[in-house]
């Protein structure tokens, strides 16, 4: 039955004296926007739907709630129905789905789940912000009990009693990505052993292939199961209890519990059934300002395509700090500000048992998937702090840059400490349109606890910048098979005879001064050592003897990681 609301029935003279801000989703963009607008004008009448029983509730948080770190489920919940009525002056409808967008009329048609009761809103403006679907694919047995995804409370809820229940020892995460890696270390803390089903032969695919490699090293190395390159193609019934997950090699990997983690899907269907413009990668299509194709309607977060500051193509990014960062802009353009967003980088961050993966902007495959081709990049593998006070971890580093520019175009960093830090500098350098000579300038913070004279990122930079003024010209590391170029490593012998670059010869930098005449001048050298420090030193000695040297950046680290990826 559709009735008319409150709201709606009062007639038109009142709705002109209020404007009637609807918002559908009521959690990071949609919250943050309604709040936003409530600091900005007293005036509206703003009104929040979301179909699920909670609104702004902490759904980075979940994977947590699964591994009993956060304990106590209340908190998730950053806000509630109650606190959004009493210090926003913000109604709230929960258990409300909005099933439809009348755009002539400006009204919605909201569905009470628990009566089935619907009813039409009046809105002046409209917000939508239902975020993004885990993608559930139509393949057999995903439908069986034991399998989950994780997007809400509830979802969480009924692991956590699956695992209870059933006294589950064993799971399968399909999907190696931030949420499945999340899951995977979460299962681990509930002492689950774990394996993970990946498509890709990499987990965390926004990384390049070799930049994940200390990543799966490490999974492995705590017990995880890494079943790699290999696709989900159903799931079966045990006999007895629990699953069995096939693989599209025909692998059969048994679970008492499935997490489904293979990515998420804008909830477009609203917008789109509303005639409402859908971009090229499948989200809302929206401006500089949030608004869809509609003056009346905006959309934020996890539902939008928005333009990538590195590349300047549409993207769909699911990450919490640009979805509120949306709702925020959206609220200032209804409340009659211009306020523009700036566009995404991708800056994201995953702990995985001790280990930190972080990045920003853009991977080298993605570059080459959007056409770039003038970048060069620099490999380094720094330690944390100061290599004189005790405790300092390697953070495994890669920029890439624009040439001859020297724009900061990307970086990936992995390691146990202050990885983190490193990436979010960077990030704030990507966002002012920052090059690499700012990278190499910049001050940071420094003690020998906690960083370097040279950071970690003044290194990348400076790195960067010997590349661009041609002190420090880098090998290209796809040619290395390729290349008539002799091969020199210049660690000490005893390095070098625990593993090296097939081919390559070794003459220790210690004695390069009184030796280099043993070299060739009619051959081009490129110089390796650990991680290109020592290879540095010698290629420029090198070059200022004639010789025509290259830097194999990153070093035999890097090689090794390379190596391992299959690249
Ligand atoms: C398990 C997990 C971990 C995450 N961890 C991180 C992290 O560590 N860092 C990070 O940056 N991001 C993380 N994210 C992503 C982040 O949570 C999302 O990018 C962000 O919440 C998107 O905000 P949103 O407002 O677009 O959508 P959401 O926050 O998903 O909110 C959408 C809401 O709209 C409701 N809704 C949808 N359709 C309707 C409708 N028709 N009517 C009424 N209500 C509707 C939904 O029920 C939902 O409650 C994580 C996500 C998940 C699921």
């Amino acid at each position: 039955m559709v009735q008319q609301s409150e709201s709606q029935s009062t007639g038109s003279s009142q709705i002109g004296k209020r404007r009637r801000v609807l918002i559908v989703g009521g959690v990071a963009g949609g919250a943050s926007c309604a709040a936003r607008l409530r600091r900005l004008d007293e005036s509206f009448e703003i009104v929040m739907f979301d179909r699920g029983p909670y609104v702004s509730f902490a759904n980075c948080g979940l994977p947590y709630y699964v591994g009993n770190v956060i304990a106590d489920e209340s908190r998730l919940l950053v806000g509630s129905r109650e606190m959004f009525h009493e210090r926003f002056n913000i109604e709230v409808h929960t258990e409300t789905e909005v099933t439809g967008i009348d755009r002539n009329a400006c009204m919605i048609t909201a569905r009470d789940l628990r009566t089935a009761n619907t009813r039409t809103e009046h809105y002046d403006a409209l917000v939508l912000s239902p975020g993004a679907a885990p993608i559930r694919p139509l393949l057999p047995g995903v439908d069986l009990p034991g399998i989950f995804a994780v997007r809400t409370i509830p979802d969480s809820r009924r692991i956590r009693s699956w695992i209870d229940d059933h006294n589950a020892k064993t799971a399968v995460v399909v999907g190696g990505g931030f949420i499945g890696l999340e899951m995977v270390e979460n299962l681990i803390h509930r002492e689950l052993a774990v394996t993970v089903l990946e498509k890709l032969p990499q987990v965390m695919p926004p990384l390049d292939p070799e930049m994940a490699v200390p990543l799966m090293e490490h999974l492995a190395a705590k017990g995880i199961q890494l079943h790699l390159g290999d696709g989900l193609a159903r799931i079966e019934a045990r006999d007895g209890g629990g699953l069995i997950v096939v693989a599209e090699s025909g692998a059969r990997l048994p679970a008492d519990l499935v997490i489904l983690a293979i990515g998420v899907k804008p909830e477009i269907m609203l917008a789109k059934n509303a005639g409402l413009k859908i971009g090229p990668r499948g989200g809302v299509n929206v401006d500089a300002q949030m608004r869809t194709s509609d003056p009346k309607i905006w959309a934020v977060g996890d539902v939008v395509e928005v333009q990538d500051l590195v590349t300047g193509q549409e993207t769909v990014l699911p990450l919490a700090g640009p979805a509120n960062r949306q709702g925020r802009v959206v609220a200032e353009s209804i409340a009659g500000r211009v306020t523009h967003f700036r566009g995404v980088q991708a800056t994201a961050v995953v702990g995985v048992l001790g280990l930190t993966v972080a990045s920003t902007g853009a991977s080298e495959k993605g570059l080459r998937r959007a056409g770039v081709t003038n970048f060069e990049k620099v490999y380094l593998h720094p330690g944390h702090h100061a290599g004189y006070y005790p405790g300092a971890r390697q953070i495994h580093l890669k920029l890439l840059f624009s040439v001859p520019d020297g724009r900061i175009l990307g970086a990936q960093a992995v390691g146990y400490e202050g990885v983190e830090k490193r990436i979010d500098v960077i990030a704030s350098a990507i966002q002012f349109k920052g090059t690499v000579h700012d990278l190499a300038e910049a001050e940071l913070c420094y003690a020998p606890q906690f960083g370097a004279a040279k950071d970690p990122v003044n290194l990348a930079g400076m790195l960067a910048e010997n590349v661009l003024n041609g002190d420090m010209p880098v090998a290209d590391w796809l040619e290395l098979d390729r290349s008539d170029a002799l091969l020199l490593d210049v660690r000490e012998p005893e390095e070098f005879a625990h593993g090296h670059i097939p081919k390559a010869i070794n003459l220790p930098l210690s004695q390069l001064r009184s030796r280099y005449v043993e070299l060739p001048k009619d051959r081009g050298i490129w110089v390796c050592c650990a991680v290109g420090q020592r290879a540095y030193f010698a290629a420029r000695f090198l070059t200022q003897q004639g010789y025509r040297s290259l830097n194999l950046s990153g070093g035999y680290t890097t090689y090794g990681a390379r190596k391992a990826a299959g690249l």
